[in-house]
């Protein structure tokens, strides 16, 4: 933590704020957890996603505030809320921020958080049912199926440049891949991936013994072959995996900063 970050910390006594997914827009397709921190909030400030139903649902006493953004109608810019989060967070003891379907899903919540713990300010993150679970559910398409579909991509249609770009940095996330983690490795690196593509792999994800190991590509099969048989894990590929050495478990030596 930098000094500056320090000197923050001590001057506020600041609130927690959970970065909340509140899923496709079926109220209840909301979790439990979201449902119990949305009950106890002090303030949300929520997206133009979010429905009325799921609005009809906060507690009266609570402050909302729309900062909703839909295309070409931008209520706030990001940085205004990301400010007003941290405002927010020195009046509140409790601030949830209320996103559609997931807050890391094309959310912007990974801004969010950056930006957040710069105050030294506590965050949770609690996921949501994000729009490509929601509707395919609702349009009973099963996003992978063992004939048809071995993998799934979710991708921006939205450019911060404009035209669109099949996309060149994409996060890789591989369920039931640990075993084949060796040979997995070899094909991203003969695919062109920098061996030092930050990787992370989570075993129990969300259970009270989850480990988060980080690393980077080259270590990975080594990383999967002391943790086979400890649990599920998934491991995820990408540039966004450095994110997980900042507040999480640091198994490796030579895990990114
Ligand atoms: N964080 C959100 C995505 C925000 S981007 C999530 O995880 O779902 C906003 C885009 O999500 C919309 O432009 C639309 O493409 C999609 N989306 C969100 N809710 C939707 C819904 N109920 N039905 C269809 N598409 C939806």
């Amino acid at each position: 933590m930098s000094e500056r970050t320090l000197s923050l910390k001590k001057e506020r006594n600041y609130g927690k704020v959970w970065l909340v997914g509140g899923g496709p827009g079926d109220p209840e397709l909301l979790t439990l957890k979201a449902m119990r921190v949305l009950n106890e909030a002090d303030i949300v400030l929520y997206d133009s996603l979010i429905s009325e139903e799921i609005l009809a649902m906060l507690p009266r006493k609570c402050t909302r505030i729309h900062v909703g953004k839909r295309c070409g109608a931008h209520k706030m810019t990001q940085v205004d809320i990301q400010k007003l989060l941290v405002t927010s967070a020195s009046k509140y003891q409790r601030v949830v921020r209320l996103k559609g379907g997931d807050p890391f899903i094309f959310g912007r919540g990974g801004e969010e958080l950056e930006y957040l713990q710069k105050f030294g300010i506590d965050v949770e993150i609690i996921p949501g049912i994000t729009a490509a679970g929601g509707c395919a559910a609702a349009a009973r398409i099963p996003l992978t199926h063992r004939h048809y579909g071995n993998a799934l991509m979710l991708d921006s249609g939205h450019s911060q440049f404009g035209e669109y770009e099949p996309s060149q940095n994409p996060t890789r996330v591989f369920y039931m891949g640990v075993k084949q983690a060796g040979m997995i490795t070899a094909r991203l690196l003969g695919d062109g991936l920098h061996e030092s593509t930050p990787v992370a792999l989570i075993i129990n994800g969300t259970l009270p013994d989850q480990e988060v190991l980080t690393g980077v590509l080259m270590d990975l099969p080594n990383m999967a072959q002391r943790h086979t048989g400890s649990g599920p894990a998934l491991m995820i590929v990408g540039e966004v995996a450095k994110f997980a050495s900042r507040n999480q478990v640091q198994a490796h030596s030579e895990a990114v900063a």
